[in-house]
């Protein structure tokens, strides 16, 4: 079973009408979890059936009784979140300021104070009209701990897909950079990361991928409304490129978004144009889940010949030939680049686009692409090793699955 998170760091990108379109495409074989929540609206795109309801309970509230409690005030002096104002002449604890620390039962005289488990929300188990069923939630006005409460729908969601032999758990996942999003992350697959070329969605998008990093998984980028701003659109590629993060797909601004949500649909049930572009992200996420699954790539070296020995060519642009490794068939083919050599100017971003035609996941090679080949090469997704110049064909893959090239 796969577990695929749609995050952003930045509301209004489009991750829930993106993440909802993947749901519609993956049919009865894929359990949604929408993990956003304090304000869940994966709801509104699938018509939810609710079949279960839970209450959910998560750290404590003190409790004053009256019968017992003597007015002497201690407990309001200790309590540091001012947490127990006086109503109508009485000590009373306010459940939204409390949070539960115990300090006041403790001060207590007369044992007037009790903790106890704190109502926080409700989660819920639902048909949906994929004919699957989601895993949400509701956050109570308030009501904090909404890490334990992503944490309970993902454990609801995995438990649904392994009981009904499902495939892949889509995660519609929560805002931000806390507690939800680091819930949301644990044991996932795969990260898609949605953002916008804006100052604000570029930030974002750093910030939440710092996070992904340090669960080494995996990430592909979903530029939303791609043309809003082609300077930090530049900026954004180059920052997945350094990261090593796959651009999944570019998508323009268009308002059809909005239509299609204002009337309870997806994007591809809305729009061909635009429903295609999601259709063939959806096809990619799912190659680079199953390649991942089986550990095979298909690999370009740059080199001086058509063999396994021959010596690999350290320049990108003007490599005299291609020699392209799949390890999924274990088979190789050679391309003859020398023609290049009578192009005075643009080999590289030439080359490049010659290379994005075998769908390669890694280009090995010397120097490493220079500028203009390289944003050719990253809106392909291709990840780039340099180093391996003066080594054979072989040794340069040697090196590589020892994890002793560099990342370009
Ligand atoms: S449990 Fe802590 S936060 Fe809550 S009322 Fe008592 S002292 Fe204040
Ligand atoms: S410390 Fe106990 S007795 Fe004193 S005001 Fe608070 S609840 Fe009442």
């Amino acid at each position: 079973m796969k577990e695929i998170v749609v995050i952003s760091g930045k509301g209004g990108t489009g991750k829930t009408s993106i993440t909802a379109a993947f749901a519609i495409l993956g049919g009865s074989d894929v359990i949604v979890a929408d993990c956003d929540v304090d304000a869940a609206d994966m709801h509104l795109l699938m018509e939810p059936d609710l079949k279960i309801s839970e209450d959910f309970y998560s750290g404590e509230v003190a409790y004053i009784d009256q019968d017992l409690c003597t007015q002497c005030g201690k407990c309001q002096e200790v309590c540091r979140f001012d947490a127990i104002p006086i109503i109508d002449g009485e000590y009373t604890v306010d459940s939204l300021g409390c949070e539960g620390c115990g300090y006041c039962a403790r001060v207590c005289p007369v044992a007037a104070i009790t903790n106890s488990s704190q109502n926080v929300g409700k989660w819920f188990i639902s048909g949906i009209r994929t004919g699957s069923s989601m895993v949400h939630a509701s956050l109570n006005i308030g009501a904090e701990n909404s890490g334990k409460l992503v944490a309970q729908v993902k454990s609801g969601s995995r438990a649904l897909a392994e009981r009904f032999g499902k495939n892949v758990v889509l995660v519609d996942g929560s805002p931000g950079i806390g507690c939800p999003v680091v819930s949301s992350l644990s044991g996932a697959s795969f990260v898609v990361l949605v953002t916008e070329p804006t100052v604000s969605g570029f930030h974002d998008l750093k910030r939440v991928y710092e996070l992904v990093k340090k669960f080494r998984i995996r990430a592909g980028c979903i530029v939303n409304k791609a043309d809003l701003n082609a300077e930090v659109l530049g900026d954004i590629n180059s920052f997945l490129s350094e990261e090593g993060i796959v651009l999944l797909t570019e998508i323009p601004y268009d308002e059809k978004f909005t239509e299609a949500m204002t009337n309870g649909k997806t994007i591809v049930e809305w729009d061909d144009k635009l429903g295609e572009i999601v259709r063939g992200t959806r096809e990619r996420i799912r190659e680079i889940l199953r390649l991942q699954q089986e550990k095979r790539m298909k690999i370009i070296f740059t080199t001086k010949g058509t063999e396994w020995d021959s010596a690999m060519d350290p320049r990108f642009g003007r490599t005299e030939f291609f020699l392209i490794y799949d390890e999924g068939t274990d088979s190789v083919e050679t391309y003859d680049n020398r023609a290049i050599e009578s192009e005075a100017h643009g080999a590289g971003p030439k080359t490049a686009q010659k290379l994005a035609e075998y769908g390669a996941e890694i280009l090995i090679t010397g120097n490493g692409p220079g500028g203009n080949a390289a944003a050719v090469l990253q809106t392909t997704g291709i990840e780039i090793r340099v180093g391996a110049g003066d080594m054979t064909v072989r040794e340069a893959y040697e090196a590589y699955k020892a994890g002793k090239l560099n990342k370009a």
